[in-house]
C-alpha cells in the first residue's frame, strides 16, 4: 500500500519537474520574441502575486502596497548600479535589505491593530513612495534612471529578454516551490489558521502556543521580499526605471490578479498574472477601437470582471482549471504518513495527585456585569472535573480566564504551581494546558490530519525559512505520525486525509480533542464538547472521554448538559449567575435541591 502511494507521489513530482523543465526550456525553442516578452512579464507579476497569495489569500491580510515593494527592489538596484557603479547583485542585496526594514516597520506599526490598518497603511506607503521617488533628484524624478547594466554571472550576461527569461522563471518557480513547502509545514499551518474567513483569527493558533503576530509579520516580510525580487529583475530587464509601474494602480492590479487566479492558491498566482497581462494587451487594442479615442478603458473592464469573479467564482479561476487538469493528469496520491517516525518529545507526566490547576477567587467583570464572581476550585492529576451550570452561568468565561483567552479582573490561576493569571494563552499552553472550543475552530480547508498536526506546534521547532527550504522534512514526518496516532486514539484515522470542513459537527469536535491531545497536555479543558451533537455522537464522545480517563489524563469538562457529565466525572463544580453554587461528587450534585432549583429556574 505504502509503496504504491509512494510511487504515485514520485509520479506527481516527476510531472511537476517535467512541467518546470518545459517552462524553462521555452527560449531555446523558436518561440517568437513577442511571447518571450509576454512570459517575462507574467513571471514578474506572478512573483509579486505569490506574495499576495500568502499574505491575503492564506493570511487574510490585504496589501495594496506590493507594487511599492517592487519599486524598492527596482530603484535600489538602479541607484547602486548607475550612481555607484556596483554590480546588480549588490542592488539585489540592497533592495532586499530596504524592503525587509520597511516591511518590518510597517508591519510592527499596523499588524497588531485590527485588519483595516494594514491595507490603509499599504495604500499610504504606496502613494508616499511614488511621490518620493518622483521628486528625488538622485532617483531621476518622474523620468527615472536610465542605462542599467544587465545582470551577469561570471562572464555570462543576461542581457537579452531570452536570457533573463531563465532568471525570471527560475525565481518564480522557486518562489512557488518555497511557498508550497511553507504551506504544508508547521509555520504554514499557523498561517492558514489566521485567516478570519477560513480559520477563525488568532484565538485558536495562540491557544496552540503560537505568537500569531510573529507569523503575520513573517508573511508580510515574505510578500515584500518576493515583490522586491520581481522589481530587481524588472529593472534589469528594462535596463531603466521610472515611478509609474510602482504606483497604486499596479498595487490594485496585483490584488486583482491574485483574486482572479484564485486567492490562496499557488497555481492561481500564475493563472491570474497570465490572464490579466494577456487580457490587458488585447483590451488596450480593442477597446479604443470600440469606444474611440485613447483612454484606459481596460480599467473599467477589470473592475466589472472583478465583481463578476467575486460573485460567481469567489475562489478564482485556478480551482476550476485544476478540476480540468485533474482529468488529464494522474491524481495526486494521499500523502504518506510514516508511522515509524521517531515520536515527538513528551512532557514530564505529573504524578497522580499533584496539584495541576488551582483557581483562587477568580473574577471577571464585563462593565456592570460580574460574569464570574469569586470562583475557586482545584484539579489534581488524574481528576476528571465537571464545571456545570445553566446557560449564562459564566462557565465559558471561567474557561477563557483559565486558558488566558480573556484577561482576569481579579483572582489567581496556578498551573502546576506556576502563577498563570494575566499571561497570554500561548504561555499557558506551553505550561501544559490544552483546550477545545465551544464553537469549533478547525481550519476547514486543511485536512483532518493537518488540523491535528497543528496541535504539535509546541513540540516542534521548524521556522519559516527552514520550511521554505524544505529542511523540516524529518520533523514534519514526526508531527504527522503523532497526528495520526491521536486520530487513531479518537477513532478517526480513516478520515485523516479529508478536509476538516467536510466533517459533521460530532467528528469535528473529536478532531478538536485530537488536536488538543497532540500537544501532549498535562490538563485538557473541553468547552461544551457535547453541545449540538446527536444522541449517537454524544455516545461516541462519552466513549472517547472514558478512554482518556482510563489512560490517566486530567480533564476539566465544561457542560450545560448535566446528564452527560454525571457518569464521566469524579467531581462537579456548579455555577449560577457567575457564582459558585456548590461542588461535590456527581451523586451529591444530583441530590442537591439548590442545583435542581438552578436548572429548573433556568428552564422557566
Ligand atoms: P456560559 O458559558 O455558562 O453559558 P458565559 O460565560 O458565556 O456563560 O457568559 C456568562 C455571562 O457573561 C453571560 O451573561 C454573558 O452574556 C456574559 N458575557 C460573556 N462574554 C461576554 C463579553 N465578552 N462581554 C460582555 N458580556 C459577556
Ligand atoms: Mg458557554
Amino acid at each position: 500500500m505504502k509503496s504504491i502511494e509512494g510511487r504515485a507521489m514520485n509520479k506527481t513530482l516527476l510531472w511537476l519537474a517535467l512541467g518546470a523543465a518545459c517552462v524553462l526550456a521555452l527560449p531555446l525553442l523558436p518561440v517568437p520574441d513577442f511571447w518571450i516578452t509576454q512570459l517575462n512579464y507574467i513571471g514578474l507579476f506572478a512573483l509579486v502575486v505569490l506574495g499576495l497569495v500568502l499574505l491575503t489569500g492564506v493570511g487574510g491580510l490585504t496589501s495594496f502596497g506590493q507594487a511599492a515593494f517592487a519599486g524598492v527592489g527596482a530603484y535600489a538596484t538602479a541607484w547602486i548600479t548607475t550612481a555607484q557603479g556596483l554590480s546588480p547583485w549588490w542592488g539585489l542585496a540592497l533592495g532586499l535589505g530596504v524592503a525587509l526594514v520597511l516591511a518590518l516597520v510597517i508591519g510592527v506599526l499596523t499588524l497588531r491593530m485590527s485588519g483595516h490598518y494594514l491595507p490603509l497603511a499599504t495604500i499610504c506607503w504606496c502613494l508616499a513612495l511614488y511621490y518620493l521617488v518622483g521628486n528625488l533628484e538622485v532617483l531621476g524624478k518622474y523620468d527615472g534612471l536610465l542605462g542599467l547594466p544587465p545582470i551577469t554571472i561570471g562572464e555570462f550576461s543576461f542581457q537579452s529578454e531570452r536570457r533573463i527569461y531563465g532568471l525570471i522563471w527560475g525565481a518564480a518557480l522557486l518562489g512557488a516551490l518555497a511557498l508550497t513547502r511553507l504551506l504544508a509545514s508547521r509555520p504554514g499551518r499557523i498561517m492558514r489558521a489566521l485567516n478570519h474567513n477560513r480559520g477563525g483569527g488568532s484565538t485558536m493558533p495562540e491557544a496552540m502556543g503560537a505568537s500569531t503576530f510573529r507569523y503575520k509579520l513573517a508573511m508580510f516580510v515574505i510578500a515584500a521580499l518576493l515583490a522586491a525580487v520581481s522589481g530587481w529583475l524588472y529593472a534589469h530587464m528594462q535596463r531603466s526605471v521610472n515611478p509609474s509601474p510602482f504606483g497604486i494602480k499596479f498595487g490594485i492590479e496585483y490584488l486583482f490578479m491574485a483574486v482572479l487566479g484564485g486567492i490562496g492558491t499557488v497555481g492561481g498566482a500564475f493563472v491570474g498574472a497570465a490572464l490579466v497581462k494577456l487580457a490587458e494587451d488585447q483590451l488596450k487594442v480593442w477597446l479604443p477601437l470600440l469606444f474611440g479615442g485613447s483612454g484606459n478603458y481596460e480599467i473599467i473592464v477589470f473592475g466589472v470582471a472583478l465583481v463578476l469573479v467575486l460573485r460567481f467564482a469567489p475562489d478564482g479561476l485556478w480551482p476550476l482549471l485544476r478540476g480540468l487538469l485533474a482529468r488529464v493528469l494522474p491524481a495526486a496520491a494521499a500523502p504518506v504518513v510514516n508511522e515509524g517516525a521517531q515520536p515527538l518529545p513528551a512532557r514530564s507526566r505529573p504524578a497522580r495527585g499533584e496539584a495541576l490547576l488551582q483557581v483562587q477567587g477568580l473574577r471577571k467583570q464585563f462593565g456592570g456585569l460580574a460574569a464570574v464572581n469569586d470562583i475557586s476550585f482545584e484539579i489534581r492529576a488524574g481528576d476528571i472535573v465537571g464545571l456545570i451550570g445553566p446557560n449564562g452561568a459564566g462557565k465559558s468565561t471561567t474557561f477563557n480566564l483559565i486558558s488566558g483567552v480573556l484577561p482576569l479582573t481579579a483572582g489567581e490561576v496556578r498551573l502546576r504551581g506556576q502563577a498563570m493569571g494575566g499571561r497570554p494563552s500561548r504561555e499557558i499552553a506551553r505550561a501544559g494546558l490544552s483546550r477545545t472550543f465551544q464553537h469549533v475552530k478547525l481550519v476547514p480547508d486543511m485536512t483532518v490530519l493537518e488540523n491535528v498536526a497543528l496541535g504539535c506546534y509546541l513540540r516542534t521547532r521548524a521556522g519559516t525559512a527552514a520550511a521554505m527550504l524544505g529542511l523540516d522534512r524529518a520533523e514534519e514526518a514526526r508531527a504527522r505520525a503523532e497526528a495520526m496516532r491521536q486520530l487513531r486514539r479518537i477513532g478517526l484515522e480513516a478520515q485523516a486525509h479529508e478536509l476538516a470542513g467536510n466533517l459533521a459537527l460530532g467528528p469535528q469536535r473529536l478532531v478538536e480533542i485530537a488536536r488538543a491531545l497532540a500537544s501532549d497536555p498535562a490538563l485538557l479543558l473541553l468547552d461544551e464538547p457535547a453541545a449540538g451533537l446527536r444522541h449517537k455522537e454524544k455516545q461516541a464522545l462519552a466513549e472517547v472521554l472514558r478512554q482518556l480517563r482510563g489512560q490517566g489524563l486530567s480533564l476539566l469538562l465544561v457542560e450545560h448538559d448535566m446528564d452527560f457529565v454525571m457518569n464521566l466525572t469524579d467531581r462537579i463544580v456548579v455555577m449560577e449567575f457567575g457564582r459558585h453554587l456548590m461542588q461535590g461528587t456527581p451523586a451529591e450534585v444530583q441530590a442537591s435541591p439548590a442545583v435542581r432549583a438552578a436548572y429548573l429556574g433556568a428552564e422557566e
